[in-house]
């Protein structure tokens, strides 16, 4: 999905972010120096041959943005428009989920600039392969445990392990999450951006009254997150999804959508549009949709200053990492729309993934109602700890969580103290 406004530099935002929560709370110039700087950055250049028999070079970047409270842990790209300031940006917004969430890790992300839609599996599999073993010096599972991201998957992981366990001889399944559960996966990963959003959305429509019974709801993206979102907000609360997209454009039908059945058309057709019954609309208008709940699930900058005033939901849950600009956030807050923010949002992601790397030290699995129910303890504390700050503050949500998690990496790196 085309970035509506591509020229904005998400670290410069991401370092925006972390200025405004360092004047609130008061953090010395020092440490702010810190936040604002990843800790270690890889790029790779490196030869994939194509099945045309001819070689092509790809450039990657693993950055590990901060590890003060545990080892790195973020997701890793495949999307043609992947640069190192964005990687950068991710891997300081998964070092905040992880302390929101209040798990033990810091945070990182991989990205490889390539077209995975233009490219065939065989060709998906070298790369894979080679961008591992360029990296293998700096992940592991006590170092830096990569996952899936956009336009990445359980195929992806699986050939992450294989080639990292090749190389060191053994299998280590916790070199990375978000693996199939032959390969020591974990139960309920594959849905757990999804549940975790829904679980947010829940609390949050409980304090403001708002009924998700009956409540309609407009999904930007239909990928891993929006479309499990959507399954769980229509099957375990009864919501109605009147409008969603993906990268080709979107589809609204004003009695909702069975999201099953929308899942079906794009795994055979390829997207979401001319599925049978709906009105195609754009991508900008799927944003723009009167639903009390707006879950935008893609890429970065979707929410600008632009389009700020024109957005009608109650809620904005964001499922995806970035969508809205710091300059839409006030927009959004005077207009007294309640955000879900990124790092909360979608955090139940890297929490089951913390569970699947738990299991996989363990050598010991839990069922999925375990994983579940582990879940979603973990969101209600996290959106009550957010919820707390934010009205303690008076605060809009993603300070208040951004506070939060500054605060704990904060306390982090000043009780460990400055090596030597
Ligand atoms: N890529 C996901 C995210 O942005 C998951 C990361 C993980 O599980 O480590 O949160």
């Amino acid at each position: 999905m085309a970035n509506t406004e591509s020229s904005i530099n998400p670290f410069e935002t991401a370092k925006q972010q972390i200025d405004i929560v360092a004047d609130l709370i008061g953090i010395n110039d020092g440490t702010r120096e810190v936040l604002k700087h990843p800790k270690r950055e890889l790029t790779v250049n490196f030869p994939v041959r194509m099945d045309d028999g001819s070689y092509r070079v790809f450039t990657g970047h693993r950055v590990q943005y901060n590890m003060a409270r545990g080892p790195c842990k973020g997701g890793i790209r495949y999307h043609p428009q992947v640069s190192l300031d964005e990687v950068r940006a991710l891997a300081a917004w998964m070092t905040w989920k992880c302390a929101v969430v209040n798990i033990p890790y810091g945070g990182a992300k991989g990205g490889v600039i390539c077209d995975p839609k233009h490219m065939s599996k065989g060709e998906l599999e070298r790369l894979t392969r080679r961008y591992t073993s360029e990296i293998s010096s700096i992940i592991g599972p006590e170092m830096d445990i990569p996952a899936p991201d956009v336009y990445t998957d359980s195929q992806t992981m699986s050939w992450i392990m294989d080639t990292y366990s090749m190389q060191k001889g053994y299998s280590v399944p916790g070199v990375v999450t978000g693996k199939p559960l032959s390969l020591g996966g974990s139960e309920g990963r594959g849905e757990a951006t999804g549940r975790g959003c829904a679980y947010v959305i829940r609390e949050s429509a409980k304090d403001l009254g708002l009924r998700v019974k009956n409540g309609t709801v407009a999904i930007q993206g239909f990928g891993n997150a929006g479309s499990v979102a959507a399954n769980i907000l229509a099957e375990e609360q009864g919501a109605k999804i009147v409008a969603v997209s993906d990268s080709k454009g979107g589809i609204y039908k004003a009695d909702g959508f069975n999201p099953r059945a929308v899942e079906e058309h794009k795994r055979k057709t390829g997207s979401v549009v001319g599925f049978p019954g709906a009105k195609a609309i754009s991508n900008e208008e799927v944003l723009e949709t009167q639903a009390d709940i707006l879950i935008p699930a893609a890429l970065e900058n979707q929410i600008t200053k632009k389009n700020a005033d024109k957005i009608r939901a109650k809620i904005v849950a964001e499922a995806a990492n970035g969508p809205t600009l710091p300059e839409a956030d006030t927009v959004l807050f005077q207009k007294k729309i309640t955000v879900l923010p990124d790092i909360l949002a979608n955090a139940g992601g890297v929490t089951v993934s913390y569970f699947e790397w738990a299991q996989d030290i363990q050598g010991f699995f839990w069922p999925l109602a375990e994983v579940n129910n582990r879940l979603e303890r973990v969101m209600v504390q996290s959106y009550n700890d957010v919820h707390k700050v934010a009205t303690e503050r008076k605060v809009h949500n993603r300070t208040a969580a951004y506070v939060l998690a500054i605060q704990r990496v904060v306390d982090a790196i000043r009780i460990r103290g400055i090596y030597p």
